[in-house]
Formats: C-alpha cells, sequence, structure tokens
C-alpha cells in the first residue's frame, strides 16, 4: 500500500480540525500545542498508516500541510 508523510507549518495553523475530518484513516489530531498565534495546532502522532492520499492538504484553508508519498 502507498505511504505517505505529513508535514506541518505550525506557525500558519489556525486549528480549525478541518484536516482531522479530512483523514479516513483518522491520524491527524489537535496536539494541544500552541503556535505564535495562539492557536491549538493539528499534528500527527506517527505517519504509520498514512496512505499519502494528501486530502488533509487539499482541505487545509491555511495552506499548513505538504504531503510527501514514500
Ligand atoms: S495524506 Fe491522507 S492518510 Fe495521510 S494524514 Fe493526510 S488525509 Fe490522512
Ligand atoms: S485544516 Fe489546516 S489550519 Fe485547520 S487545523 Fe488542519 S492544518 Fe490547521
Amino acid at each position: 500500500m502507498a505511504k505517505g508523510k505529513v508535514l506541518f507549518r505550525e506557525d500558519r495553523c489556525k486549528g480549525c480540525g478541518l484536516c482531522i475530518l479530512a483523514c479516513s484513516k483518522k491520524m491527524i489530531e489537535l496536539s494541544g500545542r500552541l503556535n505564535n498565534q495562539g492557536y491549538n495546532v493539528a499534528h500527527v502522532q506517527t505517519s504509520d498508516g498514512c496512505t499519502g492520499c494528501a486530502m488533509c492538504a487539499e482541505m487545509c484553508p491555511d495552506v499548513v500541510i505538504e504531503v510527501f508519498k514514500e
């Protein structure tokens, strides 16, 4: 199965949670960490199980997420 790796530019995240809803693999969650704008930023605990489908990146209105296929 295809594998992916996701990177978050945390300083741009608004904590809206749209990427969480977009991921069918339930890889993404809010981290509890605040960025320099005071938003609770999204992250992935581990990329294990990520397919690289890039739905999260497509959904993010703030272009926070970059997906790499492995
Ligand atoms: S690339 Fe797909 S599987 Fe991986 S975190 Fe984003 S939505 Fe989830
Ligand atoms: S969709 Fe983008 S801005 Fe919203 S929580 Fe996810 S990464 Fe952050």
